[in-house]
């Protein structure tokens, strides 16, 4: 029995995600739910026969994950991509950013390529297959708030919800297996002096100078931080940090009483958010002893975990398999750290292209679409039914 097939082609069900805005935010004012999103997938996805559960996310309201399942028993595999997108500028885009517009082989919109393009290509693919051949677990994930917080995947860990021991992650990596990325903290750091007039500087602390110490420091740091470990694998095979933005001060005449710095660390698999933040704290603290300086610090987002799935892992070899390439590394954050936490064997793989996603004209290419969905096909053969 062929499964149901009551559900819109690829194309209209494209259309129809793009159509449905979920933008994600850190900003209020543009962060927008995502149910419409995760209802409709829902539906399809039961109509093609899978179970269905709908999650709220507590520290998100509005927020949900969908977890859909065919199949039985312990492990399998999980297709996961998430519902939300970036915010947009409407004023830029040649086309409406909610409307499917295919245009020289390509279909835009927003969020075509990151990543509600996965979905109808997954969807597509289990049309031809039927319920009863899915024979071990087939897990498909919609979560929510990867672009901002990341509070859907965070939701799994904290539930302890492992589903699969394997997970395909479709975020943009134009076809191409992933089994690695960095990890990314953010941290502002304020100092506090004290204002007086410029003429006497002994009538103030002042919070640039001691920042200007502070950026010594951290570039020092820096350079022990890229001497601990190097990983060929990545394009900048070592952890760099970025010196972002610095705001002080507010008149030539005047000692400056307030400096803030904010910065980027990306850092390489092995290492972790917390303790490098820890270390850059102590650094600024100690700087600072005895200065009359005091320090804030402010994490800005939680920070993305870096990602390594080892090359062995018979997922990892599959997709290398099935890609005709080797697995390689992006240079951009996922939600497969916490999916490795929870003991998922986790790649990224997917049929955008990075280059277009958080960009006016988002597109996906039409040609990227047949090679996905035979990727998926033989994943699903290869890991939940017994016709390999
Ligand atoms: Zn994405």
């Amino acid at each position: 029995m062929i499964m149901n097939k009551r559900i819109p082609g690829l194309i209209e069900q494209l259309n129809t995600l793009i159509a449905l805005p979920s933008v994600s935010c850190i900003q209020p004012e543009l962060d927008m739910s995502n149910r419409a999103v995760v209802d409709q997938l829902g539906e399809w996805l039961e109509e093609l026969g899978f179970s269905m559960e709908i999650m709220p996310v507590e520290e998100a309201t509005g927020k949900y994950n969908l977890i859909a399942v065919a199949g039985k028993g312990e492990g399998g595999l999980v297709l996961s991509g998430h519902t939300d997108t970036v915010p947009y500028d409407e004023t830029g885009w040649d086309f409406d950013p909610f409307k499917l517009t295919e245009r020289d082989n390509r279909l835009y919109g927003l969020g075509t390529s990151d990543m509600k393009g996965f979905f109808p290509i997954v969807l597509d693919v289990l049309r031809d297959f039927s319920i009863k051949e899915i024979s071990k677990p087939l897990y498909i994930l919609a979560t929510c708030d990867e672009e901002s917080t990341m509070a859907g995947a965070k939701a799994l860990v904290s539930a302890e919800r492992a589903l699969g021991d394997m997970a395909i992650i479709g975020e943009p990596t134009c076809l191409k297996p992933v089994n690695m990325h960095k990890g990314i903290l953010y941290e502002t750091i304020r100092l506090n002096g004290k204002a007086g007039h410029s003429s006497d500087p002994g009538l103030g602390i002042n919070a640039l100078e001691g920042m200007n110490d502070v950026i010594n420091r951290l570039k020092d740091w820096r350079v022990s931080l890229q001497q601990r470990a190097q990983n060929d694998k990545f394009k900048v095979p070592f952890a760099t940090m970025n010196f972002g933005t610095i705001n002080g001060g507010d008149s030539p005449n005047r000692i400056c009483g307030h400096c803030d710095l904010r910065i980027d660390v990306r850092f390489l698999p092995g290492m972790e958010i917390e303790p490098l933040r820890a270390e850059i704290r102590r650094e600024v603290m100690e700087l600072i002893d005895g200065t009359g300086l005091s320090v804030e610090f402010d994490r800005i987002f939680p920070g993305v975990p870096a990602l390594e799935t080892p090359v062995e892992a018979n997922i990892v070899k599959f997709a290398e398999k099935l890609a005709g390439e080797p697995a390689s590394s992006v240079a951009f954050g996922t939600e497969g750290p916490y999916f490795t936490s929870l003991g998922m064997d986790t790649i990224v793989l997917g049929p955008g292209n990075i280059d277009v996603a958080h960009q006016v004209n988002e597109y996906l290419e039409l040609s990227s679409i047949e090679p996905m969905k035979k990727i998926i096909r033989e994943m699903i053969k290869q890991y939940c039914t017994n016709n390999e």
